[in-house]
């Protein structure tokens, strides 16, 4: 393994021996270049003009890249590998020419091709490497590692298709494939030097060696090459160009030679195939996992490579001597997806540097560190035994002697508590037994986090109850964040500009410098422009929401947007329900005092999950209503947009008066989408839960909607749970559910929405969308009173947006750096 010293170190080696290079050419010259050679420019090819641009800016970091990574090798700095099976990067160049200061540069080179500077940009296909709020998470974390100067590498998998694209026929969602790279990703550098091979299958077997020790082997395995792709991540204004590496899954070359010597090559060539499937798709499951194998592999895949990788590294500095491994490293796991690692790093220490037990075990429990991302049952991921010593035999091994040497803890700790045990047990017996992985990365990390204080609160009440009373020490909260440069600067510019005006650029990196926004809420030119910022960013959405939907917005009616992966627990019903309740008031008639508004809903339903899909369908029903009456339409608008992505959401931000956050209490972990609104100064309408309780702390009740039940109201209420009291209780809601009940939003489709008004009404209904129905009507008719006094509303816009310091996603990874990482 000790072919070592990484490739960029070789370069510099070479670099060394070689006279220094020409000065690079400017992004212009290089611009010219790469149209000139591109060969296949035709006037107004903005994929090949954008193309050109990227390939100049990529070649623009190159130096600074090399750089970074000479001086983090030189000093031998602490790192940090964040593993995560998502990153939700959206499109790069914005953010690039935004963080390396190349904007005007590139709208100068660009002033003599028929394109505008914004076309070329919508030109980039959107890098949708995740499905939603955790994939989004590790994008904003790599943009404020690099812009806080931190020695951070983001660890992925190079899905040949991303999150599906989003099509929406006849009012149900149509899935499309995501081929992202089909045109090339002119941002990425391919480097075979870093190859490493990942086993899998085979068996294990154990040999005495002749000191008389045991060792296991593990072979006859099949091996699949994993390729590392580096994607740049600059800093802002800072010269540090960090590294998103993705790893691609590709056949080796060694051919099974039985097969070969029968004759069978083309089939020995051909089942070559089997290993890039590793690597072809991303899982469309958004906080729910669906059990299978090829997911497991892709776990393992990307845990086994990124920790063959860095051990390589550590080793061409320090030897085998890995003394030293925790004190320069930290694996920080996005959710317990990579948590395969605990036992891969012990694998690796183990048989392939031959350490004991307790020294690999002290090493792997002092270098990884668990977040925690959601409560629901249904994404805690459990893998069959069985299948786990089918594909990964030596693993589980690991895992039974992790689990025997861990329970005699817990023995010690609740003596003669055999149900503790049980509950305890990494693996869970039934009639199939099954590895439970958040057990395994909790009794493996040194720090364990929750993502909001709610969150963290919850987690250690209930889920980790036991891990909490065992080591209270592990358990901590980091409130997550949102990186300003992608979610103020760069997608919101004329606020940017605004906000720089006055307080100049600091708040870029420094968000807390937005509280000084306070002492201009009694300027009226100021709130003047306020608006004029937020109207003109309502213009462009307009035109936007035209386009995808052909629904007509208004510049001047509230509007009202709900954003996010479609599901139960975020409760876009309940928003229906309220689009069905103006409705029903509009035609009646009811209309004094009322606001006229916009209402927008978008997002992703994962393919298999068919109340989601359900819930989209009954959203284009209601529009199509709501939208052909034209007694209704000076009051009341509503579409759902499709595809909802990255690119879409630094359109709609910018855009929105209204941000609705409002799942169940204690079902959303933190939400980030709820900050990237406030940001850009939007008023909030919300539950009780997750971040929304740490928004109303810093930006105070009288400036956010909170309403309905509290998580522990939600909890206490489980077992006697009466919908149709709730109901009874409403005469809005009764009349909401007659109508849908009518049939009137499917009169050519009887009965298709039988299942939501059932779930509506069931004590089961775990989302309790009927028992917070009122709450939520009534917390609507105070933003729309609000709203009809345009200065009160400003000055409550400005405070929010001076008041989202604390949720910029440096703040966060201050706290990883400091109380975690310790960098
Ligand atoms: C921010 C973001 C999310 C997360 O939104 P939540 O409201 O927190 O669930 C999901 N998808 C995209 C594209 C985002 O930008």
């Amino acid at each position: 393994m000790s072919d070592a010293a990484t490739d960029m170190t070789t370069q510099q080696r070479a670099a060394a021996k070689l006279p220094p290079c020409e000065p690079c050419d400017s992004l212009a010259a290089a611009f010219e270049r790469h149209v000139r050679y591109g060969l296949s420019y035709i006037e107004g090819a903005e994929s090949e003009l954008f193309h050109a641009l990227a390939l100049s800016v990529k070649e623009q970091m190159l130096d600074a890249w090399l750089a970074t990574r000479s001086k983090d090798n030189d000093f031998d700095t602490k790192q940090v590998a964040y593993l995560s099976l998502e990153f939700l990067m959206g499109r790069a160049l914005g953010n690039a020419l935004l963080n390396l200061d190349l904007t005007a540069q590139s709208r100068e080179a660009l002033s003599d091709y028929a394109v505008s500077f914004e076309q070329l940009q919508e030109a980039e296909h959107d890098a949708g490497l995740g499905n939603g709020g955790l994939g989004r998470l590790a994008a904003c974390f790599l943009d404020s590692c690099a812009s806080m100067d931190l020695a951070v590498t983001g660890y992925g998998i190079r899905y040949e298709y991303g999150m599906f694209a989003q099509k929406i026929s006849d009012g149900y969602q149509i899935e499309r494939p995501d081929r992202w790279l089909r045109d090339g990703n002119p941002w990425e550098v391919r480097l075979p030097s870093h190859n490493v091979t990942v086993p899998f299958f085979g068996h294990t077997e154990s040999h005495v060696d002749k000191h008389g020790r045991r060792h296991m082997t593990w072979n006859d395995t099949h091996d699949v090459l994993a390729v590392a792709y580096d994607m740049p991540v600059p800093g802002y204004r800072n010269g540090r160009i960090n590294t998103l590496r993705l790893w691609k899954a590709e056949a080796t070359d060694d051919f099974d030679l039985d097969e070969f010597n029968q004759g069978d090559y083309s089939e020995a060539v051909a089942s070559k195939n089997l290993a890039e499937q590793i690597t072809m798709v991303l899982y469309p499951n958004d906080a729910s996992e669906n059990g299978k194998e090829l997911r497991l592999r892709q776990q393992y895949f990307l845990s086994s490579a990124s920790l063959q990788d860095l051990l390589r590294r550590y080793v061409a500095h320090h030897g085998e001597d890995f003394s030293q491994f925790a004190a320069k490293n930290v694996l920080q796991l996005n959710d317990t997806h990579p948590s395969i690692a605990v036992a891969e790093l012990m694998r690796l220490l183990l048989d392939h540097y031959g350490l004991e037990w307790d020294a690999a075990w002290d090493i792997t429990c002092n270098s990884l560190a668990y977040t925690n991302h959601t409560l629901l049952p249904e994404a805690l991921e459990r893998w069959p035994v069985p299948l786990f010593a089918h594909m990964l035999p030596r693993l589980l091994e690991i895992i039974y002697e992790i689990n025997a040497r861990y329970l005699e803890l817990v023995a010690h700790h609740w003596p003669g508590d055999g149900a503790k045990l049980a509950a305890m047990s990494i693996i869970e017996e039934g009639p199939v037994a099954h590895v439970r992985m958040a057990y395994l990365a909790i009794v493996a990390s040194f720090s364990v986090n929750g993502v909001a204080a709610l969150h963290t609160q919850l987690l250690k009440e209930g889920l980790f109850r036991d891990f909490f009373s065992l080591w209270p020490h592990k358990f901590n909260n980091r409130t997550n964040g949102v990186t300003p440069r992608r979610w103020l600067a760069h997608a919101n510019p004329r606020l940017a500009g605004l906000l720089s005006e006055h307080l100049g650029e600091g708040w870029i990196t420094d968000l807390s410098q937005l509280s000084r926004l306070k002492d201009l809420i009694h300027d009226e030119p100021f709130l003047g422009r306020w608006r004029e910022v937020k109207r003109a960013n309502k213009a462009e959405l307009v035109a936007l929401v035209k386009r995808e939907s052909g629904v007509s917005f208004d510049v001047d009616m509230l509007f009202d947007v709900q954003v996010k992966r479609i599901h139960e627990y975020k409760r876009q019903l309940l928003n229906i329900l309220h689009v069905i309740h103006l409705y029903h008031q509009i035609q009646a008639g009811n209309t004094a005092g009322m606001v006229p508004r916009c209402v927008l809903i978008g997002g992703k339903a994962a393919p298999g999950y068919a109340m989601a899909k359900l819930i989209i369908k009954l959203a284009a029903n209601v529009a199509h209503m709501v939208n052909s009456d034209p007694l209704v339409s000076p009051y009341l608008r509503f579409a759902f947009l499709p595809n909802y992505n990255v690119s879409a959401m630094e359109q709609i931000c910018p855009a929105a008066d209204l941000s609705e956050q409002i799942s169940t209490a204690g079902k959303e972990a933190s939400g980030t989408g709820n900050m990237k609104f406030m940001m850009n100064g939007a008023l909030t309408i919300g539950t009780h839960d997750g971040a929304n309780i740490e928004m109303l702390e810093a930006v105070g009740e009288d400036n956010i909607f909170l309403f309905g039940l509290s998580a522990a109201q939600v909890s206490d209420m489980r077992n006697h749970y009466r919908p149709g009291e709730a109901i009874a209780l409403s005469p809005a809601l009764t009349q909401v559910m007659a109508l849908l009940k009518s049939g009137h939003f499917n009169l050519l489709e009887p009965g298709i929405f039988d299942s939501i008004i059932a779930a509506i009404e069931s004590s089961d209904d775990q989302w309790m969308t009927a028992a917070d129905f009122e709450a939520y009507r009534l917390a609507q008719e105070n933003v729309a009173r609000l709203y009809l006094d345009q200065h009160q509303w400003t000055q409550k816009s400005i405070r929010n947006t001076a008041a989202s310091g604390r949720f910029s996603s440096d703040n966060t990874i201050a706290g990883y750096r400091d109380e975690i990482w310790r960098l």
